[in-house]
């Protein structure tokens, strides 16, 4: 199959209006930081440096957390749910009606294809929002008392991988359940948290309801060490996910933690061969693999593993990696050049242990960062690359023979947050589903995402669940 050649299709950057600095978003308003700070955001993809944004010190911190205690006590608590489902609505309809301006912003300042910012991201964001809205004035009936209380204030952190979508899972059901909010997003995308601090401008919400705080690593520590902060809720890499848990213990603190993952995609020999690969790729290569829930560990019945591979790799080849502005674009940038480097450096490890590595063949831009869809066969469960978290395009291959086998090696992580089985028998789904220790399953199909259904996972993986009813738990007082 010979990779078919388009005719470039950017998307216009001319419905974006950046600032060529921005502040930080407290008590309604843009403000300047106390202590100064700035940095640059920029596009993975070409290394341009799209604006400066302030870095928030303790005093933001304090200044942010404050607005929002006082948000809270005079206005927000006291309303009445059917009334903060309004805003939620209206923010839900504004995120549609300006759909195209927040995903062509995600797609520049974290590189991923417009295509998955336009159709997946922004759909997401807003499905959240209306989801949450609803909940609202219900909250009586979800199961946790006639009356259920908000925490308070929550600081919430969030990694860079889905920019929006993170900041709608967390301020989404925060807001429903009565609480403020005080948001950390990542150093390397900040953007589109800034434009959804515009649009709660514009829907009227009431000052300090929501606070964005732009800033690095020392700013979300500051946030989690607040004594004011009732909640925190992170998302974000095991290692930061431990040293919060430190932070908040023996506090009164509430603290939920998503972190990270190493799924097993398990193909059995009865799967239609096509639709699983699709779901392997889908699985593994969305998103650039900067995917906390990704399948990267495909364990393959040795039956057919050599067809599945081989059909595997024909399809890696169609793959166009890219502008990610380009609508025929699967493969995006890496988000930075210390991720890309995390990536190299790991697969270098598969090649030195021994595995075998192969790269679809593709052009990598001269500019920006960029790294081929990569597939490692002769995988260990002791090699570094079955065990550890990639979170790049890089897929390492395992083979199993009969099911109890595949659950022992899918379950031979110290993570557990989701993982997919495709089989033509759904007998067989249900007995994998129950022995695999993962918060989501996948049954042929993988990332499929619906803000109904809670996510989360087990052991290293976090704790608490973000989504469906079960989202709302962790911001009411229950
Ligand atoms: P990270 O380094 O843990 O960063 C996550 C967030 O925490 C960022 O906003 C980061 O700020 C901030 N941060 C860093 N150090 C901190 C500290 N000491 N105290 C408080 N906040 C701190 O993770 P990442 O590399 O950005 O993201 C990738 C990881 O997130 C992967 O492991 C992935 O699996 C996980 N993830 C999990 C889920 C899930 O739902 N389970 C979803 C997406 C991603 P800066 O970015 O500014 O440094
Ligand atoms: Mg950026």
């Amino acid at each position: 199959m010979a990779k078919l050649e388009y005719a470039p299709a950017p998307e216009s950057r001319s419905v974006v209006s950046l600032r060529p600095s921005y502040g930080l978003f407290v008590g309604g308003e843009f403000v300047d930081p106390v202590d100064g700070g700035a940095f640059k955001t920029i596009s993975p993809s070409t290394e341009e440096v799209l604006a400066e944004v302030a870095e928030a010190g303790p005093a933001d911190v304090d200044r942010a957390v404050a607005a929002a205690r006082r948000a809270y006590g005079r206005t927000w608590s006291r309303l009445s749910g059917r009334e903060r489902g309004k805003y939620l609505f209206r923010i839900a309809r504004i995120i549609q009606e300006r759909a195209r301006e927040l995903a062509v912003l995600e797609t520049l300042d974290n590189g991923k294809p417009i295509k998955e910012s336009r159709d997946v991201d922004v759909p997401l964001v807003a499905a959240h929002f209306f989801y949450y809205a609803g909940w609202a004035d219900k909250l009586g009936h979800a199961g946790f008392g006639p009356d259920p209380r908000p925490l308070g204030v929550a600081g919430q952190i969030i990694p860079w991988n889905f920019p929006l979508l993170m900041l709608a899972w967390k301020v989404a059901p925060a807001l429903a359940a009565g609480n403020t909010v005080v948001l950390k997003p990542a150093e390397t995308t900040p953007l589109t948290a800034l434009l959804f601090a515009e649009i709660c401008q514009q829907a009227d919400l009431p000052p300090g309801v929501v606070n964005i705080l732009t800033g690095a690593g020392p700013t979300g520590r500051a946030l989690v060490e607040h004594p004011d902060v009732d909640k925190v809720a992170f998302t974000g890499s095991t290692e930061v996910g431990r040293l919060i848990a430190e932070a908040v213990a023996g506090s009164a603190k509430k603290v939920t933690l998503e972190l990270g993952g190493k799924a097993a995609n398990i193909v059995f020999a009865d799967a239609p061969v096509d639709q699983a690969v699709e779901g392997i790729v889908r699985g593994v290569f969305f998103n650039q693999g900067h995917v906390c829930c990704a399948g990267t560990r495909l364990l393959v019945q040795e039956s057919v593993a050599d067809v599945v591979l081989t059909s595997l790799k024909r399809r890696l080849a169609t793959l166009r990696l890219g502008d990610p502005l380009d609508k025929n674009t699967d493969i995006g940038a890496i988000n930075s050049a210390v991720q890309l480097e995390r990536i190299r450096a790991l697969a270098d490890v598969g090649e030195a242990e021994g595995a075998s590595r192969w790269s679809a063949p593709c052009t990598l831009p001269d500019r920006g960062y960029w790294f081929p869809p990569t597939v490692f066969s002769g995988v260990a469960q002791t090699h570094r690359i079955a065990r550890e978290e990639i979170f790049g395009p890089v897929l390492s291959v395992l083979t199993f023979r009969t099911p109890k086998e595949a659950v022992e090696k899918a379950n031979n992580t110290p993570y557990g947050l989701s993982a997919g089985v495709w089989t033509e028998k759904g007998s067989r789904i249900l007995w994998m589903a129950q022995h695999l220790r993962a918060g989501v399953v996948w049954a042929n199909t993988f990332n499929h995402f619906d803000p109904g259904s809670p996510f989360g996972g087990y052991k290293e993986s976090g704790y608490g669940r973000e989504g469906g009813r079960h989202g709302l738990e962790a911001y009411l007082d229950v």
